[in-house]
């Protein structure tokens, strides 16, 4: 056979296990899979024993384009994605200017994307009050589901849902047969107990990770099960940071009720002692959990009970990284291009075997939201993979594509490193370099 590409000598991680084999590439599709491909005239890529995954998949980054492109950018954003094997990534409707919340906004960023993103990407719409009837356009429009916030977003310009919102909006995604991505934490405790610590003049990490308890994520949690039992809304639970959430979610999930649940890689490797040491590089919403609830996560996790991983990427410019009062500063860890080298430190501590970090980097936010061509190492999907090598890799300013290089992942050791990055068979990014033309994007919808 003619193929336009194969990569030689590879440890595919399929999602029956990791198998040396030859993938083959035509038309950017993954065309056959096999022991030995014989090919004239293709490009041969010698994997030398080097992992092939799928490009992993991220459910939730905020690029914050248009309009707050000095925090971050689809070109710098997209670029970070490819250099961490992520090839598809979701961008969230808020921090950008204005709020992806009408249709228009949703196809004026599509076309920002098709112009500036080196790999696919997806559109999460926004539920806010005043615009429940934009629901339905933006669900035709090509939206991968709707995001809402029950306590405030952290900008002025995405207002979370009141109550009869939340109802009216579920119910209305439902019709289209979309799903609800919430941020979870009770606007009631955490506003409280902010006003309460704020007075005590108490605006440290000890005291920012008090105002945000456990509590307010199960409540907010809870609540909304409630909700999604009464309106039919499937509900994905977006960086859930404790066991107590996970495991309302799994009983729910048991009932028969259409939820999912992601958590992000900080939750799992960092604890609030990183938060005491390195400050608001490591202040996000929720907050990073004590080391025993770490340790809880991480257990729900192995166990199957959580279904997958995202980034959660939520950069500023480093002048609202403030010290002296953290209830100010901007919450949001810039990790995007860390999942995938963050879930393999896992797999390598825990024994974790790496078909599991391939579901919940790739397989599992496909299948949810509907990708039938990504995710898997598998004819007939999109030629999305990226080359990983067990070589260790310390993260510095310089190997960091992200626009600021202000990350609680500077400094840090992953056991991996990422060596290519393959999107519909062209490579967006090799050895620390950027592919010289670097535009590959295009707009994925649900089929
Ligand atoms: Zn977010």
């Amino acid at each position: 056979m003619a193929y336009d590409m194969v990569i030689k000598g590879a440890k595919a991680v399929t999602p029956d296990g990791v198998k040396e084999v030859d993938i083959a590439v035509q038309n950017g599709i993954i065309a056959e899979v096999g022991s030995v491909i014989e090919t004239s005239g293709a490009e041969i890529i010698q994997a030398d024993g080097k992992y092939v995954f799928p490009g992993a998949i991220d459910c939730h980054v905020h690029f914050n384009e248009p309009g707050r492109e000095d925090w971050e950018g689809i070109e710098t954003g997209s670029q970070m994605m490819a250099a961490g094997g992520c090839t598809t990534y979701f961008d969230m409707p808020l921090n950008c200017i204005p709020s992806t919340v009408t249709a228009e906004h949703l196809h004026a960023k599509a076309e920002l994307g098709r112009q500036k993103s080196a790999v696919d990407f997806a559109l999460w719409g926004g539920l806010v009050p005043g615009h429940i009837e934009d629901i339905r356009p933006m669900a035709e429009a090509g939206a991968i589901g709707f995001k809402a916030f029950l306590s405030r977003s952290g900008t002025d310009e995405f207002r979370s849902v009141d109550e009869r919102t939340l109802l009216k909006g579920m119910a209305e995604i439902a019709a289209t047969g979309k799903i609800l991505a919430l941020h979870a934490e009770s606007d009631a405790l955490t506003s409280y107990l902010q006003m309460v610590l704020a007075n005590e003049g108490k605006v440290d990490a000890d005291a920012y990770a008090a105002s945000r308890p456990e509590e307010a994520e199960a409540e907010a949690v809870y609540r909304t099960i409630q909700y999604a039992r009464v309106t039919g809304c499937p509900v994905h639970f977006v960086h859930i940071s404790t066991a107590k959430a996970v495991r309302l979610i799994r009983e729910a999930k048991q009932e028969g009720l259409d939820v999912s649940v992601e958590t992000c890689p900080h939750y799992v490797l960092f604890s609030h002692d990183d938060l005491r040491e390195k400050g608001s590089v490591a202040k996000c919403a929720p907050p990073l959990r004590p080391r025993e609830s770490q340790e809880a996560l991480i257990e729900a996790l192995i166990a199957g009970h959580i279904d997958m991983v995202s980034s959660d990427h939520s950069p500023c410019r480093p002048s609202l990284k403030r010290e002296d009062n953290l209830f100010l500063s901007w919450g949001g860890i810039s990790g995007g291009q860390f999942t995938l080298l963050g879930m393999l430190e896992l797999a390598l501590e825990h024994q974790i075997p790496f078909e599991t970090i391939a579901e919940w980097t790739a397989a599992a936010p496909a299948r949810r939201f509907g990708l039938q061509k990504k995710g898997r190492l598998e004819e007939g999907c999109d030629a999305d993979f990226v080359l990983v090598s067990m070589e260790p890799y310390t993260v510095t300013r310089e190997s960091m594509f992200a626009k600021h290089k202000l990350s609680l992942y500077e400094g840090h050791t992953f056991p991996s490193r990422i060596s290519a990055t393959y999107s519909k068979g062209r490579c967006v990014y090799s050895d620390g370099k950027k592919a010289k033309e670097g535009i590959d994007g295009t707009l994925v919808v649900p089929s």
